[in-house]
């Protein structure tokens, strides 16, 4: 039995708040973890700034809503759920990921949660398990699950050590030099050919 786990953005969707701080011109939510290396700092610095600009649930969900998948994923996503159980792995936060999952159909995806007040507004996050892409990958593997992972980041490298395969899908040049024993693909066919021929593998 097969399982594709997937990463989310840059995979499938873009990276949602850059999209985001393009869409509203809030540039301070152009940083990520390459501007600012702590995870919860910069949690509460993108939280603060849409605080600041009076930004609740509805409004972000309103953002969102005009973003659109990657140019083929619903169709890439879709030929590879009719052939395996696929799973969407992200650091995301569902409350975020809601409008492009709808686009996508409604698959499978683990992920974080925002905490939000009655009023829409944001709260604070959860995480709900560090490192969860890997614990996933783990678990299905104890449960005799055949895994192949694909992602185009760090955080995306312990789910791909993890799994039978892994696979660095569009990533950026230093990802795949500091991990030259993932195959690297670019392109939704080439993906599609890397799974099949991980899990045969396998
Ligand atoms: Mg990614």
């Amino acid at each position: 039995m097969n399982i594709v786990c997937l990463d989310l953005e840059g995979v499938l969707v873009p990276e949602i708040w850059i999209d985001f701080a393009d869409l509203t011109g809030i540039d301070a939510l152009r940083a990520t973890t390459r501007d600012i290396a702590d995870y919860d700092e910069l949690m509460r610095m993108r939280l603060a700034e849409l605080e600041r600009h009076g930004l609740g649930l509805p409004d972000i969900e309103a953002v969102i809503s005009r973003m659109a998948p990657l140019a083929g994923a619903l169709e890439f996503l879709e030929a590879l759920r009719a052939r395996y159980q696929v799973v969407i792995l992200s650091d995301t936060f569902y409350e975020f990921a809601r409008p492009l999952m709808r686009q996508l159909k409604w698959p499978t995806l683990f992920c974080h949660t925002l905490e939000t007040a009655a009023d829409g507004r944001i709260s604070g996050y959860r995480l709900r398990l560090p490192d969860h892409k890997r614990a996933a990958v783990n678990a299905f593997r104890d449960l005799a699950f055949t895994v192949v992972a694909a992602g185009d980041s760090y955080n995306d490298t312990g789910m791909l050590g993890a799994a039978h395969q892994g696979v660095l899908f569009n990533a950026p040049d230093n990802v795949i030099a500091d991990f030259p024993q993932f195959p690297v693909v670019t392109g939704y066919a080439g993906l599609a050919e890397a799974i099949d021929s991980g899990l045969a593998r396998a």
